[in-house]
């Protein structure tokens, strides 16, 4: 099999790779790095199929584009094919914003919906002289693992969560050959997460407790979900706000692919969704406000913030990493904000917590034991060597964007 990586295999940006087997070509993850401005992968060649991991930009930004170009069927799970129309959708509006080029359009997107070949977790599909199934990856719901059993059987990761969540349990490793795995956070180990779950409720509490209120800002997909489900573990009065209130939707509908469909339904329902002008008023007299984005560039986390900004009563506490010079990064570093375009002083406490949802670096390396492969190609990660170091005992691959290699 030969496969060819058109972009995030050295570093955490849009994943796309190409697997040529026996006069088929399938394509994995087709992304767009949503940075400023935007990452793209390379162009890829005519592909008959492609697998989505997940509905994250790094991974689905770029689909579109195929179903434009080619004739192809795209596997993937429902909660990833209805968060992906979302996110793409959003991705052209904020192109339109921001003035970024546009490869695909509305029509595309529709197009792209209809291409789906929809598929479940243990689901199994002939493709190319190959059986594939579909695992969970744990990290976020609907992420999927792709199995492919020719002469070798091979395993592509996309992004990976073993440890347990709220929201999700962890992924299991699979026996194969050739395992091709993210390493996102190569060189680096999380917290405990039991720990950080009790230092994020105890600080929520101790800022009531003397008076202030909570901004948590979060990511739509996964975080809004996580948040809340944490935060119903106490009696707090919570109201959330944007693009997570319909990603609850949606992982409510598919209920098979969330840990506990009953535990995050209470969550949604324990707390108040801001459904108009008046709520988002009302919200801002809350205990906590959970909102979107997640590095505060842009969603009502904004106006929030803007609102409490002078009171130092009040903590925002940031749940996922902040990527150098977004808003969220400023504040956690020099207590401020951007706001179109103004620089803006936060008195506010600030703390941030680790709420992965990706594999630490140990747990990376166990997974990948546990698959206990001969090749490990190591792709979307900019510390990949540090991950190789600790699998020496196995032939490891770390190539280069345009780069093919052949197993
Ligand atoms: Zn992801
Ligand atoms: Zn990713």
């Amino acid at each position: 099999m030969k496969l060819t990586f058109l972009g995030g295999v050295s570093e955490v940006g849009p994943l796309s790779m190409v697997m040529q087997y026996r006069g088929t070509t399938l394509i994995f993850d087709h992304g767009m790095l949503p940075a400023n401005p935007p990452e793209y992968p390379m162009r890829p060649p005519m592909v008959d199929f492609a697998m989505l991991s997940h509905s994250h930009l790094d991974h689905c930004g770029m689909i579109p584009t195929l179903v434009r170009s080619y004739d192809v069927r795209i596997l993937a799970t429902h909660p990833t094919i209805e968060v992906s129309e979302l996110l793409l959708y959003d991705s052209l509006k904020i192109a339109d914003i921001e003035g970024y080029p546009k490869f695909f359009d509305k029509g595309d997107v529709k197009r792209t919906k209809a291409a789906f070949d929809i598929v479940g977790y243990n689901s199994k599909r002939d493709i190319g002289g190959m059986e594939i199934e579909i695992h969970s990856a744990g990290h976020i719901p609907g992420s999927s693992m792709f199995e492919l059993r020719g002469e070798d059987t091979t395993l592509f990761t996309g992004d990976i969560n073993t440890g347990n969540t709220r929201l999700q349990w962890g992924a299991h490793p699979v026996k194969c050959d050739n395992l091709i795995i993210e390493s996102t956070y190569g060189g680096e180990d999380h917290p405990d997460r039991v720990e950080t779950e009790g230092e994020f409720l105890d600080t929520v509490e101790e800022t009531i407790d003397n008076g202030g209120q909570v901004i948590v800002p979060v990511f739509a997909v996964g975080r809004t979900q996580e948040i809340l489900m944490l935060l119903n573990d106490r009696d707090f009065d919570v109201w959330f706000d944007g693009m997570g209130r319909t990603v609850n939707r949606i992982y409510m509908n598919h209920g098979g692919f969330v840990r506990s469909p009953k535990a995050l339904r209470d969550a949604v329902e324990n707390a108040n969704e801001v459904r108009s002008h008046d709520m988002r008023k009302k919200a801002m007299d809350a205990e906590v406000i959970v909102s979107t984005s997640g590095m505060i560039e842009g969603g009502p986390v904004l106006n929030y913030i803007q609102n409490k900004r002078k009171d130092e009563n009040c903590s925002i506490l940031l749940t996922g990493y902040q990527v150098p010079g977004t808003s969220g990064d400023m504040l956690l570093e020099r207590g401020m904000i951007q706001d179109r375009g103004a620089t803006i002083p936060v008195e506010c406490k600030v703390k941030r917590f680790d709420f992965s949802a990706h594999a630490g670096h140990t747990e990376l390396v166990e997974f990948a034991r546990g698959c206990d492969p001969e090749n490990i190609v190591l792709m979307h990660g900019d510390a990949r060597e540090l991950v190789a170091e600790d699998l020496s005992e196995f032939q490891v691959h770390v190539p280069k964007e345009g780069e093919v290699l052949e197993l």
